[in-house]
């Protein structure tokens, strides 16, 4: 059976991603890493939300809880925040695949396929150069089980959050908020 290492970045986009893997015969390990999620209560409610789904389906996860660096992710993000997205997916994808290729996996993949938000080609395209000769990029495009698990994390009870991840983001998220009075 082939192994294969996911990059998980929440708990709702693994459900579908999880299930269309091992329902492809894979043997599947997560891989929480996201320095991305700001801020850190953000950050543990989507490594746990994450870490329940994957205890339901009786996957192991890796937990990069030791790898959280906010300053050193904003330091990368400077002066190119217009284009963060893509440098963000970079890091994110190529740790994944160091971590599979060290770790002997014959595939890596990540849950950002399944998001509907998400720059879906250029995810792709950043996964197919990173793969090498022993470990492949594991490309599908998990958006057709879009609503299937959205369903499925609200009846799981699974944390779902309202925003990307990083701080800009969340700002973008909530802007009108600013010059309404309570
Ligand atoms: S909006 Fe999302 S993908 Fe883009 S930089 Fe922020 S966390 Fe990363």
């Amino acid at each position: 059976m082939k192994r294969l290492l996911l990059h998980i970045c929440c708990g709702p986009c693994s459900i579908t991603t999880l299930t269309t893997l091992l329902d492809q015969g894979l043997e599947v390990t997560g891989l929480f890493y996201n320095p991305n999620i700001h801020p850190l209560t953000e950050y543990v409610k989507r490594r746990d939300g994450c870490l329940d789904v994957a205890g339901r389906l009786g996957v192991p996860v890796i937990v990069k809880d030791d790898e959280y660096d906010p300053q050193a992710w904003f330091r990368d993000m400077a002066y190119r925040e217009a284009n963060r997205c893509f440098h963000c997916y970079a890091r994110r994808l190529e740790r994944t695949a160091a971590i599979a290729k060290r770790g002997g996996f014959d595939a890596f993949s990540t849950t950002l396929l399944y998001s509907k938000h998400q720059k879906h080609d250029a995810i792709a395209a950043l996964g197919r150069d990173m793969e090498s000769p022993k470990t492949r990029f594991h490309y599908h495009d998990f958006r057709e089980g879009w609503s299937e698990g959205i369903e499925t994390s609200k009846d799981w009870g699974i944390y779902r959050q309202q925003y990307c991840g990083c701080l800009y983001s969340e700002n973008e998220r909530y802007a009108r908020e600013l010059g309404k009075k309570s």
